[in-house]
């Protein structure tokens, strides 16, 4: 059942509701965000406000979407009446589903059964902003920042830097929160890439997909694979027909629905989190901040 925390609240483990509690580990986030007096901070899940009230501090605006009203009531009781008042807006509503406003940093201790889906929201965005320090289960982050060649090297990690800067930056242990969550957690700087790079995410994503469609495969089997150059070799086809070249013949797919996504070759899944964890992932030389919860 759900955990009382501070004034009553309860805390419930199904929205990611585990409260960061360690002031030295906001402490650490807040100053590595490197917040400006002249920033618009995005916030995701602000909960009860820990974070939030740092921000506040150093920032010309924080911009919280938070989805429990409860946590929208306590976080407004929180700033009432304080000189930051004025300065916090607060969007109600679930993150994925909120059109973004301008900001220019985001920092926040998000839920993590949206983590994959949230990062690339906030990659999507336009104009792009200066950098996200954003904290994550701790497995998940050390697969966005895997390099090629590592174990824990998949499509999440090629797809976010395709598009962004990525390190880790501090491992924070599960005795940080409360209610403790099962797993520990790291926090990851996310800056993006100016300009984009200028490529059809889309067309990209099917390549990549491909690339990790069989675990344990080289590239160069999996190219080799009939399938796969069926694939290839019609939607070569297609696009050819699309520009309008004679002698390419357009096959059925084209006139269904334009180019197929090489990634429908694959057995796959949509979600970028279709490998295992199961490399070490004691690699990181990064800081770490251990138990020792206030
Ligand atoms: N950042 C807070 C702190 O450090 O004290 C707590 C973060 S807690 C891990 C996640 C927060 O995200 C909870 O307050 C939860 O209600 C909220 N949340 C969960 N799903 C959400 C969604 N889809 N959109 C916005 N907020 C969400």
């Amino acid at each position: 059942g759900p955990n009382t925390g501070v004034s009553g609240l309860e805390f419930h483990k199904s929205k990611g509701q585990h409260i960061l509690r360690n002031p030295l580990v906001v402490q650490a986030i807040v100053d590595k965000a490197g917040v400006k007096s002249t920033d618009v901070v995005l916030e995701i899940g602000p909960g009860t406000g820990n974070l939030t009230v740092k921000l506040l501090e150093k920032a010309k605006k924080v911009i919280a979407v938070e989805l429990d009203p409860r946590m929208v009531l306590e976080l407004q009781r929180r700033v009432q009446g304080t000189p930051y008042a004025n300065n916090l807006q607060i969007i109600h509503g679930d993150f994925m589903r909120v059109e973004l406003p301008y900001f220019d940093l985001c920092v926040a201790n998000i839920p993590y059964n949206i983590s994959s889906p949230l990062t690339f929201k906030l990659l999507a965005h336009r104009p792009a902003f200066r950098a996200a320090v954003i904290m994550y289960q701790h497995e998940f982050a050390m697969r966005l920042v895997a390099k090629a060649g590592d174990n824990l090297y998949s499509r999440l990690a090629v797809n976010t830097q395709l598009l962004a800067r990525v390190s880790h930056l501090l491992k924070v242990g599960k005795n940080n929160f409360r209610p403790p969550p099962k797993v520990d957690s790291s926090v990851v700087r996310i800056e993006p890439r100016h300009p984009p790079p200028p490529v059809n995410f889309l067309e990209w994503d099917g390549l990549v997909r491909l690339c990790f469609s069989r675990k344990n495969k080289t590239l160069g089997a999996i190219f080799k694979q009939t399938n796969t150059l069926q694939a290839l070799e019609t939607n070569w086809r297609t696009y050819q027909a699309l520009q309008g070249n004679a002698g390419a013949a357009a096959p059925p797919a084209a006139a269904a629905g334009g180019i197929a996504s090489l990634g429908a070759a694959a057995a796959d899944d949509d979600a970028m989190e279709d490998d295992a964890m199961d490399g070490d992932d004691d690699n990181d030389d990064a800081m770490t901040v251990d138990g020792g919860a206030g």
